[in-house]
């Protein structure tokens, strides 16, 4: 499958396309903007301090549990391990309804932020500061090398485009202290975030979220393949498809190995030229190289 003309595109976005990871410290002064009226600003410094703490800690814990050659730093293993039994502890809700947590939800990192600087958390405040976040975050983050210029290539050769994106578990505060998750809400959000994207340049067809279910099941991949032959009003053949992610055992492992997409394609942030994985695998740094697999006509 390397025929552009007959090519349709599943993109996945955070950390693919733009540089979520990466602007994290800088959203989190949305944080401090939110809270300082009502906390004053020396308290919400100490808030985002904690937030990043909490956020740096669970992603260096995923990172080194993906990677089982580094699994021997067991300190910040079991410093992440903590946190998450915090994190599931304030989901109890969650659990019960829909069987686990939400790892990621910055409404719940916030929560224990303000519990560890010792404020009281309000529902108004731990979402509005979780808003402020999000909305800092959309504003400051910048597309990858080659997001851009490979988006209107695409366009330009009149290829259908899906975005498909995890959820970020914008979960809702409870007077208790434990969070809600309503899916159509958490959509809801994300979807005016991923929108804002269209005004800095990027095009697509169709977003699809990962609200309720999530990556990397079949079923989270069925509903964007579904949206997709909605809006194309026709059956999709799977092996004209390609898939674009920053995870493979997220975003490809699903589509490429057990529903026939026909080519998957790793992002890898640092990496300098394309290499070829294995048969219609790929892994780039810079999404202009993906050009390079297909030939015109
Ligand atoms: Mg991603």
């Amino acid at each position: 499958m390397n025929n552009l003309k007959k090519s349709i595109w599943f993109f996945d976005i955070d950390d693919t396309l733009i540089d979520t990871a990466g602007v994290n410290e800088i959203a989190s002064e949305g944080i401090v903007e939110a809270l300082e009226e009502k906390y004053g600003n020396e308290k919400s410094e100490r808030i985002k301090v904690q937030f990043n703490k909490i956020f740096n800690t669970i992603l260096a814990g995923y990172r080194l549990n993906k990677d089982s050659a580094n699994a021997n730093n067991q300190e910040l293993l079991d410093e992440s391990n903590s946190l998450l039994e915090k994190v599931a502890n304030s989901q109890k809700l969650v659990i019960k309804e829909w069987g686990k947590y939400k790892k990621w939800s910055r409404e719940v990192f916030i929560k224990l932020a303000m519990d560890k600087v010792g404020v009281e958390p309000r529902k108004a405040y731990v979402e509005g500061a979780a808003e402020s976040y999000w909305k800092e975050l959309t504003a400051k983050v910048s597309f990858f090398s080659g997001a851009i210029d490979l988006n209107t290539r695409l366009v330009k050769n009149n290829r259908p485009i899906f975005l498909i994106t995890s959820s970020d578990a914008r979960l809702q505060m409870r007077d208790d202290g434990q969070f809600l998750y309503k899916p159509e809400y958490s959509k809801k959000m994300k979807t005016k975030r991923i929108e804002q994207l269209r005004r800095r340049g990027l095009e697509y067809q169709g977003l699809s979220i990962g609200d309720p279910e999530d990556k990397p099941t079949i079923e989270f991949f069925k509903k964007a393949i579904s949206l997709a032959e909605n809006c194309l009003s026709k059956n999709l053949d799977l092996k004209n498809s390609v898939i674009v992610g920053d995870s493979y055992e997220g975003d490809l492992e699903t589509p490429f190995t057990k529903m026939g997409f026909g080519m998957a394609i790793l992002v890898r942030k640092n990496q300098t030229k394309l290499i070829k994985e294995s048969d219609n695998l790929y892994s780039v740094g810079n999404l202009m190289d993906i050009l390079k697999i297909f030939s015109e006509s």
